[in-house]
């Protein structure tokens, strides 16, 4: 008897992780591999968070805490929506879970029907069409190339939205690419998304401090009246590198949250109670290291966008936010490696990448748009140079 069910056969399994996993093992087995495929920062948790986590576990913070989150992380994440994104939220219509990733798991998961569409641009996070394939609904891919900035127009999503739409999904700064959306596209869109009220918003803002020389905006900020059916949701794990605590919120319509939390009461229950006490103070302290952060991933990613911009058969569009870079390598098609490997698609180049010159990246077919790569650049400038010398060799010695 077959054990799996048919939901969970629907969805494939996460390229990103299953290629830092192979990095992790070759690293393991000794092989001096650079791990460009994961998408976490490389600075640690600053010591101030972990104290505050430090100070909770003495104090006893070990327990079952409200489903959605202690009230001290819920005014945190209202007071931090104020100071940072202008939006008047009441800490008792913000929401906690385990991961920006499980808030979106949950939204769709409370809200999708099998006859249901949900419009996500490409390229994607590889998470977003595998959760709406979860529920049975069915993605609309809407795809916005290098030539848009991988941006998707006004136009496109007028021509993506059905009757059938319950949700966008809309990510800036963008994974895999960097892009950001400007306050103008944004308000482009919003104009769309006002003739159609049945439409609601998940804006993945998860990169938020992450942007070099533009400023972050998002929906509900510049189009208040959507406000009342946009999801705006975040996370401490790019922001402060702490991908591992696991904790993601949102603020949203009130009767949204309340069936998330009847999902996650269902389900995991509380987000970690530690790493809840970590999160207060990662939003309520010290803010002051971003900048210098922001700068060093601002200067890794000028010098390897200039260095990939060298190759011939590469070309790399500037990203202005996150810690991605989402290079064509569509002129290294149809030629062969140095180990005998035809490169047909952008896997083949991707995986020739991994197997022949140890650098682990992600190919673009995992994100819905080829044929591209994407390269994280949240590792150190040496390592950067060094997979940049690496990319040199592997295509100098194709024919
Ligand atoms: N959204 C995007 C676009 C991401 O890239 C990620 C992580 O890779 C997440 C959400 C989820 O982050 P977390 O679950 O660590 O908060």
């Amino acid at each position: 008897m077959n054990m799996i069910s048919d939901a969970l056969a629907r969805v494939k399994p996460s390229a990103s992780m299953n290629i830092s996993a192979i990095a992790l093992e070759k690293r393991a087995a000794g092989v001096d591999i650079i791990p460009m495929s994961a998408g976490e920062p490389d600075f640690d948790t600053p010591v101030h968070i972990k104290d505050a986590a430090k100070r909770a576990l003495d104090a006893g913070e070990t327990k079952y805490t409200a489903v959605d989150g202690i009230p001290e992380l819920k005014a945190a994440i209202a007071a931090k929506f104020k100071r940072e994104n202008d939006l008047d939220v009441d800490p008792k219509d913000c929401f906690v879970a385990t991961g920006g990733k499980q808030i979106i798991f949950n939204a769709m998961v409370a809200t999708l029907n099998p006859v249901d569409e949900v419009v996500v641009p490409a390229p994607y996070w590889v998470s977003y069409p595998e959760m709406v394939r979860l529920t049975g609904a069915t993605p609309i891919i809407v795809e916005a190339g290098a030539a848009a900035g991988f941006k998707i127009t006004p136009v496109q999503l007028e021509q993506a939205i059905t009757a059938k739409t319950k949700w966008l999904l809309l990510n800036s700064p963008g994974n895999p690419t960097g892009a950001v959306y400007s306050k103008d596209e944004l308000l482009a869109l919003a104009v769309v998304l006002r003739e159609h009220p049945h439409v609601h918003i998940l804006m993945d803002d998860i990169y938020e401090h992450l942007t070099y020389g533009c400023k972050f905006y998002t929906m509900a900020q510049i189009a208040p009246d959507l406000g009342d059916r946009t999801v705006t949701m975040n996370g401490v794990s790019k922001a402060y590198s702490m991908t591992g605590w696991r904790i993601g919120y949102c603020t949203g319509p009130s009767w949204l949250l309340k069936a998330m939390s009847k999902l996650q009461g269902q389900s995991t229950s509380n987000p970690c109670s530690i790493a809840q006490w970590a999160a207060v103070e990662a939003l309520n302290g010290d803010q002051s290291f971003l900048a210098e952060w922001r700068k060093v991933f601002e200067e890794r990613r000028d010098y390897l966008v200039e260095r990939l911009n060298k190759i011939d058969g590469i070309e790399c569009l500037v990203p202005e936010g996150a810690f991605y870079v989402y290079p064509s390598c569509g002129g290294l098609l149809g030629k062969t490696t140095e180990g005998g490997r035809l490169l047909k698609t952008d896997e083949d180049v991707a995986m020739a990448l991994l197997d022949e010159m140890d650098v682990a990246t992600v190919h673009g077919g995992a994100y819905g748009v080829s044929p591209h790569f994407r390269v994280s650049y949240a590792v150190s400038k040496e390592d950067i140079g060094k997979a940049c010398d690496r990319f040199e060799a592997f295509v100098a010695a194709l024919t």
